[in-house]
């Protein structure tokens, strides 16, 4: 039977649009493209747990998008609409975000199709262990080969059970616990990595800021400080930038959208609140303090001077393109705009912050946590105490020259020394402020290149491709 329906494109086929374009641009030949592009390689696991006495089915992937910088790294996501071409889509996402952010990675992904919420902690236990398993003994978890962090669904502890896993099937690998990130601080997790994706957002657009004729050209104002924002999606990505932009930033969180409606409050919404409210009634229904709106949807539609999508793929699309008032969209979430909308929002002059790029704090922060993980020591063990006291020197130095005190703040700010905490922080702020940078230059001075997601693009297959000649396919 034929339909005169459209059909739809999948998550793959706009990625895929978007790096044909670029490749396009580029003028690369077609054979190097379509290296690029492929899938190197896909697992399908299937497996049974016992759940409530009785054997329940799962089915997951692991899909390796690229190899050529090993190991490939990218999270495992649990939600019930996982599917094969969705997690290749967003392996291929990470092997281009990696690029881009010089994270010495190939990309890979994972999803299992569960719906976490039904399941108990222990059942989820058992199902984490179980998957780890099956990745593991066929090669798609290794702290050499493949690395697996939090996605969607997915967190610390589930990270932790991963690792613990992997120790007791290869304990004579001294580097096990650099088999997955994103782990629990105590057990070999990294300081900021929980935060990280969201602190990221939040570096990615005070950069955005800094750049006064770029935010200029889009129709902004200069400065961060007082932009009306909405943002889509309070999980651990969304969350973390909204706080991080109200709580340092000074930026009004005007509305919240979450999956059962949205919170709208031109005053500027609390977010610790907010996020305090859906813990305990798991909804934002019901906030004091903040007028209801049922369709959340709607709400991307509403004034704003910036719009942070950071929930779902697909959520900009052609038919609310066009209503989109924001000026800025800041692309916390992987794929949330259409191939379609954003020609549309482009041709609108509405600036995009590109996925591969602003949401790459959870993965440099995550190569930090590897490298931890790698040296077998804490970042700033070693050298806090001597900066403190060559700080505490130069203090002495300062007010035997001067005969005066130094007052009590410069004191603190130079006494003290870096602890993990600060690194990570500094580590992930640099690389977002070059990487940034690095597109404005390649839009100032590539003429075929209007927009930052081209260029992110142009970028990470430059880099890329010049390690598939140096090295071969
Ligand atoms: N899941 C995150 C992402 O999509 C983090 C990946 C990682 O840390 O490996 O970027």
């Amino acid at each position: 039977m034929t339909t005169n329906e459209p059909v739809a494109l999948s998550f793959r086929d706009n990625v895929d649009l978007m790096v044909d374009h670029a490749i396009r641009i580029m003028g690369l030949e077609e054979g190097m493209g379509n290296a690029l592009k492929a899938c190197n390689t896909v697992l399908q696991v299937s497996f049974p747990v016992e759940i409530d006495g009785k054997p329940e089915m799962f089915t997951g992937w692991r899909a390796v998008h690229s190899d050529h910088r090993l190991p490939s790294k990218g999270g495992i996501r649990y939600a019930p609409e996982v599917n094969q071409e969705e997690v290749e889509a967003l392996a291929a996402l990470m092997t281009y975000k990696c690029a881009i952010v010089d994270v010495p990675y190939g990309g890979s992904k994972g999803g299992l199709c569960i719906d976490p919420r039904k399941y108990t902690r222990s059942q989820l236990e058992s199902i984490t262990r179980r998957f780890a398993r099956e990745l593991a003994n066929k090669g798609f978890l290794s702290p050499a080969k493949n690395v697996p962090a939090p996605d969607m669904g997915t967190g610390q502890r589930e990270m932790g059970w991963m690792a613990d896993t992997y120790r007791q099937l290869f304990p004579d690998d001294i580097n096990y616990i650099g088999c997955v990130t994103g782990k629990p601080v105590g057990y070999g997790g990294v300081r900021g990595r929980n935060e990280a994706t969201g602190r990221g957002v939040q570096y990615a657009m005070r950069e955005y800021f800094r750049h006064f004729d770029v935010v200029k050209e889009a129709g902004l104002t200069p400065g961060l400080g007082g932009k009306r924002i909405i943002i889509q999606g309070l999980g651990n990505v969304g969350y973390h930038a909204a706080l991080f932009l109200s709580t340092e930033d000074n930026c009004l969180i005007t509305a919240v959208i979450e999956r059962d409606g949205a919170l709208i409050n031109p005053d500027g919404l609390n977010i610790h609140d907010v996020h305090e409210h859906m813990i305990e009634h798991g909804g934002v229904k019901g906030f004091p303090g903040a007028k209801y709106v049922e369709d959340g949807a709607s709400v991307l539609e509403h004034d704003c001077d910036i719009l942070i999508p950071a929930a779902l793929e697909g959520v900009i699309h052609g038919d609310n393109a066009e209503g989109i008032k924001a000026k800025l969209v800041v692309e916390a979430a992987n794929g949330p705009i259409t191939y379609e909308a954003d020609a549309i929002l482009q041709k609108r002059g509405v600036e995009i912050i590109p996925d591969a790029y602003c949401n790459a704090g959870g993965v440099i922060v995550s190569y930090f946590e590897w490298i931890r993980n790698l040296a077998h020591v804490r970042f700033g063990r070693i050298e806090k105490r001597f900066h403190e006291t060559r700080g505490a020197h130069i203090i002495s130095a300062i007010e035997l020259a001067t005969n005066t005190p130094v007052p009590d703040w410069v004191r603190k700010e130079i006494v003290r020394g870096a602890d993990e905490f600060d690194l990570v922080r500094s580590g992930l702020d640099d690389t977002m402020r070059l990487a940034f940078q690095e597109m404005v230059e390649v839009r100032r001075t590539n003429h075929q290149v209007r927009d930052l997601r081209m260029a992110a693009y142009v970028i990470a297959i430059e880099k890329i491709s010049r390690s598939y000649l140096d090295i071969g396919y």
